[in-house]
């Protein structure tokens, strides 16, 4: 069934993109391949079985996280028996989370190209603890590879990014990708957001690795994002209610 699903990039010898673009939104995984551990960062919509493609290209103990536990990030987290996730976000997986099962089935069924075999109805909300709770400035060391969790709430409470220093590479997940970018849930924070921003801004970052939409994303965005939420935040209108601002390659939603 997960034939088609799923699109695997390779990035390089140690890391690969898993994508679902039959979602209008385009989520994207990411493998993480150390000496002794591989790390999934974010499991996608759960539609199908990430599990058996992250199977096909890693045979060493796998542990998965999520840039924060909004569903389309975590679906596949059901295949994994070790799984870490921030504190911030815990109630959310232990029945609390804002949106109905309901709504994301229909989420599914209207706005995916979904298997011929997959009912949208048959889809449950991954609910559940996790094996290790992680704090800003943790490291999670995969062998000869360490990633450094960077607590970034904004866009949600327990959001994280992830830097993997051996590459340069930035895991932003709903932080900045291009496309529309969303603060304007009642559980994000405006100026929480323009301060994770800036605080990913400070890494010598050479590539970013987006939770969505193209993969192919200028370094140069992320200074971009910081100005003009700065800029936002001195005119006083970085904030709920100030609607959707459109910029060259990105929107927000505040
Ligand atoms: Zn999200
Ligand atoms: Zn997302």
């Amino acid at each position: 069934m997960a034939e088609n699903w799923f699109t695997i990039d390779k990035i390089n010898d140690f890391t690969y993109a898993i994508s679902e673009y039959r979602h209008p939104e385009e989520t994207h995984c990411y493998l993480l391949l150390g000496e002794e551990k591989t790390l999934l960062i974010d499991s996608g919509l759960g539609v199908c079985n990430i599990y058996e493609q992250v199977l096909q290209l890693t045979d060493k103990p796998l542990a998965a996280v999520a840039t924060h536990v909004h569903w389309d990030h975590i679906g596949g987290h059901q295949y994994f028996s070790e799984w870490y996730a921030h504190s911030a976000e815990l109630p959310w997986l232990q029945g609390e989370f804002p949106l109905p099962k309901a709504a994301i089935q229909k989420m599914l069924a209207g706005n995916c190209d979904l298997p011929k075999e997959y009912d949208a109805e048959r889809y449950e909300l991954f609910q559940g603890i996790p094996t290790r709770l992680l704090e800003d400035g943790d490291v999670l060391e995969l062998g000869n590879r360490s990633i450094k969790v960077l607590h970034t709430p904004g866009h949600s409470p327990g959001h994280m990014c992830f830097w993997d220093a051996l590459y340069g590479f930035m895991y932003t997940g709903d932080l900045i990708y291009k496309g529309l970018l969303y603060a304007n849930y009642t559980s994000t924070d405006p100026g929480a957001y323009l301060k994770s921003v800036e605080k990913i801004a400070k890494y010598p970052v050479r590539r970013l690795f987006p939770g969505h939409h193209s993969l192919e994303i200028s370094t140069n965005l992320l200074p971009q994002v910081k100005k003009t939420l700065q800029s936002l935040q001195s005119e006083g209108r970085l904030c709920h209610g100030s609607g959707r601002l459109d910029y060259e390659d990105w929107s927000i939603l505040l």
